[in-house]
């Protein structure tokens, strides 16, 4: 029995870099645009919102976004377009921040963990091996601390598989990152959708399982978790959702559009 009402795909911004971050010593030339996404899941326990884009305060002051965006470790700030905030967006399916009171985190790249801020009335849910990568000394330049190490968030520490409620599940899919986490969604028409985030940026990654460019949390890891991944999807017939594959993103129905 499945506790999951919709699932929402936020379109929050898009980031320009080479094709090479995304799959392993693959296409060094080919710069892209990657949309970033966010997932808005409504069950019948509440709502829980996976990942929450891009800061984008970081992108408004030229001092801040050269400090945190320096060339040519970024070859370009991410955008965030007024269309693409989360929150507005949130609010057009009548959502305000307040009746959110889960906030699963995939990993905390800025990407991911960067609107964390606006959710600290919420339990925020992280593995453990994430948590103490991102607040240690990691030197990852895409980790923006300032976007999530606040004195009064409600971290919600997990070690390793985790049930957010039923037909919510989260799997480590740790390898991209020391805790990166994915979520396995039952909707209520028996569809199972794979939120599969960073495990595996693009197609490209599943199909010919092409490593993520970074593999902090270790490359053996990181194929294992791509097969794990290919694994559900065959076992359970579910789809694997990807989150920065261009061609797949704009095929998707976007919010204010949901699956159900
Ligand atoms: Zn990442």
């Amino acid at each position: 029995m499945t506790a999951v009402k919709r699932l929402y795909v936020f379109l929050v911004g898009y980031e320009v870099l080479p094709k090479t971050v995304s799959t392993r010593d693959r296409g060094a030339s080919t710069i892209m645009a990657e949309p970033v996404c966010a997932y808005l899941i409504e069950t019948e326990r509440g709502l829980v919102l996976f990942d929450t884009g891009v800061n984008s305060d970081n992108l408004k002051d030229a001092a801040l976004r050269n400090r945190l965006y320096p060339y040519p470790a970024w070859l370009a700030p991410s955008i965030v377009l007024p269309e693409h905030e989360l929150l507005p967006q949130l609010a057009r399916i009548g959502v305000a921040p307040a009746d959110i009171a889960t906030v699963v985190i995939s990993h905390s790249h800025c990407d991911h963990i960067g609107n964390l801020r606006h959710f600290r009335h919420a339990d925020i849910h992280i593995q453990r091996r994430e948590y103490e990568y991102a607040m240690g000394p990691h030197g990852n330049g895409a980790v923006f601390n300032s976007d999530f190490d606040f004195p009064d968030v409600k971290w919600r520490l997990h070690d390793g598989d985790w049930t957010v409620c039923p037909g919510i599940e989260a799997i480590l899919t740790d390898g991209h990152m020391p805790g990166h986490q994915s979520l396995v969604v039952t909707l209520p028409s028996g569809a199972v959708k794979i939120l599969v985030v960073d495990a595996g940026d693009l197609a490209e990654n599943f199909r010919d399982e092409v490593l993520p460019g970074e593999c902090i949390g270790g490359e053996a890891e990181a194929l294992a978790a791509i097969r794990r991944i290919k694994r559900i999807a065959a076992e359970r017939n579910g789809e694997i959702v990807l989150f920065h594959d261009p061609d797949y993103v704009h095929a998707l129905r976007l919010a204010p559009d949901f699956y159900k």
